[in-house]
């Protein structure tokens, strides 16, 4: 048997970027193994939170060259298929900012096709930076757009940067005077309603506070931020290069114990679903070996935490609308066929595990539509919502 080579990501010390100081205190350390499109990768999670000003972010992190590698190994699927984002709430705060003979980018933009499209008429020009490629090495294509910009946007971008000082700085130098930047990121304050500790890529955790604070010493000000996005556990930020200079926030008093208080209840999260990941494991292997019939719906990372250290028998199979995702558990030996073609395996089928929470309504109508049967009670798993019924992903 050939030995899988595991890459492990070095780490370093990182600095709070909000206040400067070295005085951190680690809350949670873990490793997530990562098969990529040619390596396998280790990435060390040590989320450690600022005792000075409550800022939340991973030290040590992966060092960036190592970061890097790693990004442009490419993921090998199912990340690539992420929650979608709502075009409606984007579009609402562009329509706002829209400069009808202005220039937009978008950095890291995630399948900016149709977004793109529909604001065209907000803006003359739209352009689409890649992180990955263009921001490398700190010389990206925008800089030969400074001071050029009338409104940069990133949306779920932030939080995967490890500099994140110089990256709004580059935005900063992009934009024109008065131009302005809009800033999509997860909420530290809603980690204990949902799974977003999970998502072991993301290096910084922040509160609009925190934020804000970082943007200031850019020289940004904040303008509007909203906790109605364009993703349900995120905040939506507008800062503006220039104009009348509001003083620098302070640090929030409260900003450790809240911060700290959410990252605790993200843990939280974090074990309650391994809890009931583990029973439903044990569940399908007790029907499993009672030739019971199994169908898993959604291929997802809590489909992956599903199987992870497990391998599922031949009475189980797995199912996904997607089609792009019928070779993404090809390591697993796993086949992934789609739900249409699979009306006889839901007839007698005695389980179906729901592993995309947020379309398990949307799932349970289809099944009934099309197969007549209807999954509930003792026949029904659906992974990822808390014991109030409440999704968490
Ligand atoms: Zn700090």
């Amino acid at each position: 048997m050939t030995e899988i080579k595991i890459n492990s990501l070095k780490t370093e010390l990182r600095i709070c970027e909000c206040c400067g100081s070295d005085d951190l205190e680690l809350m949670w350390s873990s490793k997530s193994i990562v098969v990529r499109r040619l390596n396998t990768w280790e990435f060390p999670v040590n989320i450690s939170i600022c005792r000075n000003c409550g800022f939340c972010f991973s030290s040590p992190s992966p060092n960036n060259n190592d970061l890097m590698k790693y990004h442009e190994d490419g993921n090998v699927g199912f990340k690539e298929i992420s929650l979608p984002y709502s075009i409606k709430e984007r579009l609402r705060l562009l329509k706002k900012y829209r400069v009808p003979d202005g220039i937009f980018v978008e950095i890291g933009g995630n399948d900016p096709g149709e977004f793109h499209q529909k604001i065209k008429q907000y803006f003359n020009q739209l352009i689409s930076i890649e992180v990955t490629k263009d921001l490398k090495n700190k010389s990206i294509n925008i800089n030969t757009l400074e001071g050029l910009i009338d409104v940069i946007s990133h949306y779920d971008v932030l939080e995967h940067v490890l500099n994140v000082k110089q990256f709004l700085s580059i935005c900063y130098k992009a934009l024109k005077p008065g131009g302005v930047m809009i800033c999509e990121v997860p909420n530290l304050l809603l980690y204990p309603d949902n799974l977003l500790l999970q998502e072991f890529e993301h290096v910084n955790h922040f509160t609009i506070s925190s934020l804000s604070l970082i943007a200031e010493k850019v020289g940004f000000s904040l303008i509007e931020f909203d906790n109605v996005c364009s993703r349900p556990y995120g905040f939506v930020a507008i800062f503006k290069k220039g104009g009348i200079s509001k003083a620098p926030s302070k640090v929030n008093v409260n900003e450790f114990s809240v911060a700290k208080k959410s990252i605790i209840g993200g843990l939280k999260q974090l074990n309650q679903n391994d809890i009931q990941i583990t029973s439903i494991r044990n569940k399908i292997k007790k029907l499993t070996n009672n030739n019971k019939k199994i169908i898993l719906w959604g291929v997802t990372d809590l489909l992956r935490s599903l199987l992870k250290d497990y391998k599922i028998s031949d009475k189980v199979i797995v199912v996904d609308s997607d089609p792009r995702t019928k070779d993404h558990l090809v390591l697993e030996g796993i086949k992934v066929s789609q739900p249409k073609n699979c009306i006889k395996n839901f007839l007698c089928a005695d389980l179906l595990v729901i592993c995309a929470p947020r379309y398990a309504a949307d799932i349970l109508t289809w099944v009934k539509t099309k197969t007549g049967k209807i999954f509930k009670d003792e026949s029904l798993n659906i992974i990822g919502v808390n014991s109030s019924g409440k999704t968490l992903r």
